[in-house]
Formats: structure tokens, sequence, C-alpha cells
């Protein structure tokens, strides 16, 4: 029986559409997954029962933002819907200017290159693989400066994306200020298992990067997320908005790079949002290059309208705390039953430490790579690797790195599945679990060269 005085959560809002979902049998996905190279990446999401790849562009829209595209002006400039976004931006991030792109990796590339020199260094709270490979592109080299504990599946640190701010300055005094273009600061932290940032470790890093006059920047993909986690673990920002915490999150930092297919409700989009009118001349020019004229950067009217409406949207708390709160519903039952996820339950996604599933598969046979594959073939249930295939090789040396987190994530789509998904989820995870000895890890037999695990191909051992 549940204890007197508990109450249930359930979902902010009710279904209008739906989309029905194919199940396949144990033998045909045996076979989909040879098929697929034992890259989920590679499945066909037909063949996929419980999609839990990413929540990167996987939400559910409201009727408000449906309503919002047929409102598309696809006027080749000076789109209403451009002006809607940059408001939106202004008002809840609280950036001065915005430059549209196509999705995160857009305003990444354009930042990079109008920042970073040959020989420049990029301190950053752990590295995400997009946003390091444009730095290298650039010229420069990515610095992890990251907290110890980030590293560590099993240590409870309520703020895991904190920025050490010895190993930063650290590199600051090694390295010289005017190496460093900016500091790039991701909130929440995808790759330590989507862990959050302290609002005073933030303020920390603002003080010392303004004392050398370094920029930071914000990786906003999941930034609101974030805001959640400080108003729930942080000393005096209980009683705050979640759109207010955001907002102070944003004033500590010069700009961002947002991919609005995470927080913010949306398939596709993205933006570059700056602070300083020099900086934003320059990013204004390089984006007509690569993305499109400055009031769309490679976006459709009605979805720069998407974007807007998502964001007005994203930053209500009752949406938050159902959408974090889902996450921590299936980390939770998974952590209650024994099986091995990274502590604490992130915002976007629980992550399967799958070095204590599989200790008998050494690294270079893919433990979690195996495990994504298991996991499919068990109930069809997709996840994603996020160990040393996602790591990738060193920029000049070529050796693979070798992360210290093995993982698979699952990432859950916002407004997507009921908790009823969540519970299929967790039951498949602990059969994967019961089931992992005797599992036999995997060989690469393709290796592209960039971002390798989005096309890499495996066979079984
Ligand atoms: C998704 C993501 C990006 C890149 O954004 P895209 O929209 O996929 O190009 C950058 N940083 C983080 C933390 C992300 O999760």
């Amino acid at each position: 029986m549940e204890p007197k005085g508990h109450r249930s959560w359930a979902e902010p809002f009710k279904i209008k559409v739906v989309e029905p979902l194919h199940m396949t049998s144990r033998a045909e996905r045996e076979q989909l997954i040879a098929e697929a190279g034992y890259n989920t990446f590679l499945l066909r999401s037909k063949d996929v029962y419980i999609d839990l790849l990413t929540d990167s562009g996987t939400a559910a829209m409201s009727d408000y933002q449906w309503a919002g595209l047929m409102l598309g002006d696809e006027a080749y400039a000076g789109s209403r819907n451009f002006y809607h976004l940059e408001a939106a931006v202004q008002k809840y991030y609280g950036y001065r200017y915005v430059v549209p792109t196509h999705q995160g990796r857009g305003a990444e590339h354009i930042l990079s290159k109008i920042t970073i020199k040959t020989g420049d260094y990029v301190p950053g709270n752990m590295y995400f693989t997009t946003t390091r490979l444009h730095q290298e592109l650039a010229g420069g080299t990515f610095e992890d400066v990251v907290i110890d504990e980030a590293h560590d599946p099993e240590s409870p640190h309520p703020f895991k994306g904190n920025v050490d701010l010895n190993k930063l300055e650290s590199l600051i005094k090694r390295v010289g200020p005017q190496r460093i273009p900016y500091v790039s600061v991701a909130a929440t932290v995808n790759m330590a298992g989507g862990q959050p940032i302290s609002m005073g470790n933030l303020k920390a890093v603002r003080a010392l990067t303004s004392g050398y006059g370094i920029r930071v920047i914000l990786d906003a993909a999941r930034a609101l997320e974030n805001a959640y986690f400080v108003q729930q673990r942080e000393e005096g920002y209980r009683e705050r908005p979640v759109a207010d915490i955001l907002k102070e999150i944003c004033s500590y930092t010069d700009g961002c790079t947002m991919s609005a297919k995470k927080d913010a409700l949306v398939n596709i989009g993205g933006f570059l949002a700056l602070n300083d009118p020099d900086l934003f001349e320059e990013a204004r020019n390089l984006v007509v290059v690569y993305e499109g004229l400055h009031t769309y950067g490679g976006l459709a009217g009605r979805d720069m309208e998407a974007i807007a409406r998502g964001i007005e949207e994203s930053v209500q708390d009752d949406h938050i705390r159902a959408r974090v709160g889902q996450v921590e519903y299936l980390g939770n039952k998974l952590i209650e039953w024994g099986v091995p996820v990274v502590v604490p339950i992130g915002g976007h996604a629980v992550y399967l430490d799958a070095r204590r599933f599989y200790p008998h598969i050494p690294q270079d046979e893919y433990p979690a790579q195996t495990l994504t594959a298991e996991l499919y073939v068990e109930s069809g249930v997709r996840g994603m690797e996020r160990g040393i295939v996602s790591a990738g090789r060193d920029a000049q040396t070529g050796e693979q790195h070798y992360p210290k987190l093995e993982l698979v994530r699952l990432a859950i789509p916002r407004r997507v599945y009921t908790q009823a998904h969540m519970d299929v989820t967790a039951e498949s995870v602990q059969e994967v679990y019961r089931q992992r000895e005797g599992v036999r890890g995997l060989r690469m037999t393709y290796e592209p060269r960039y971002l390798r695990f989005f096309q890499a191909r495996f066979e079984r051992l």
C-alpha cells in the first residue's frame, strides 16, 4: 500500500492524436539488429517499439504549436516568425541578439569559426560530441574541466556538472587567457548523465573568467532542465519559478548555442544568442554562408514559430516538473530493483552503467554498444551508446579515447510516452540485467572518420 498522504502526479496534458506502435518478434529483432551492424542508429524506426534513442527532436508538439505552423510567414527576408522567436529568446533567455540556425550544431559551427583560432584551448564541463568536433575543426583543443565526480557513475553529488575551478584556473595560467576564446559551459551535462551545474558554481566561473576577460558560452540545449534541478536542490531557489532561474543562469554567460530540439519542444531548429554586438555582427555575416539569411538560418518560418511557442510552454513549472518527473520515475524503479544506473538520475535520460552490467567485457569489446543490442533484442526498446564508441579518437594522435564512463542512455522524449511505457522499459532492462552473464562483446567492422558512433558497424564476437 502507498503511505498515507502520498499523492501521484500526472502529465499536465491530455492526448489528442496518437501514432500506433509496431511490435516485432524476438527472432525478427535478432535479424534486424544484425542487419543494422549492432548499431541502434542504423535500425529503422518502424522496427522499434519504445524509442529512447534520443530526446532530440522527438518531442510531441502541442495544439498551440501546431496552430502556429499555419501562421508560418515564408518570406525570404524578415519573416514575422523570426521576430517572435527573437522576442521569446530575449524574454526567457535574456540575451540581446539571436541568430537562428537549422539545429544546435549549426550554432556551434558559427560560434567556433568566429571565436577560435588555431592553437586555442576551449575548456568545458565535459565534452559533447558535436561541440568538441566543431571546436577542433576550427583549430582548438578541448580541455575537460568538470569536477572528478562527473566521471564516477556512483557518486551521488547533486551537481555533477560543476566546473572544477582549480582545473580551469590552472589551464588559464598554463596557456594564458588570450589562448582561451571562451569557456564552454553545458547545463545540464549530457555526457555525465544529464547532470546539472549549480548556480553557485556558475557564478564562480563567471567571477573567475571576468578577472581574465574570458567569455562564458552556455550550451543551453537543456538549461531549463538544469534550472529545475537548481530549484529542487539549491538553497534559496525553492520558491522561484523555473523561468526566473533559467534567466539567472543565462545572465552569468555571454551567449549560448541552442539545440531547440531539446528543451524547446520542437522537431527541428536551434539558435546562437549573443550579447556582444561585434561578435553578433560576425555571426550574422557567417550564418548567410552556412545556414541561410539571418532571419531564417536554415529554418522555415513555421519552424521558427513552433520554437517561439515551444520556448514559452517549456518554461512552465508544471511542464518541467512532469518532464523530469517521468525520467525520475523510470530511474527510481531501476534503482529499487538493483539495476546499475548513473546516480543521481539525470534530467532527460536514465543512463545504464554497462561496466557493471558486463564486468567481463573489456572496453575494447564495447560493453555499452553490446548492451544497446541486447536491450533491443529483448524487447524492442532502443537506447544509445555513450561510451568508447561515442568518445571516438584523439584529433592529433588518432588514439582511441578511453572514457571512464561506459553508458547506455535511455533518453525520454518530451510529452511522448506514458508511465506504462516506462514500466515496460524498466521491466525489459531488468530482464537484460538478469541475463547478463555469458553475454559476449562486439568487434567493430566499419569505422567512419567523424562522429563514428552514428554509422559504425559491428559484429558479435
Ligand atoms: C543535441 C546537443 C547538441 C547539438 O545539437 P543538434 O541540434 O543535435 O545539432 C549540442 N549540445 C548538447 C548538450 C546536445 O544535447
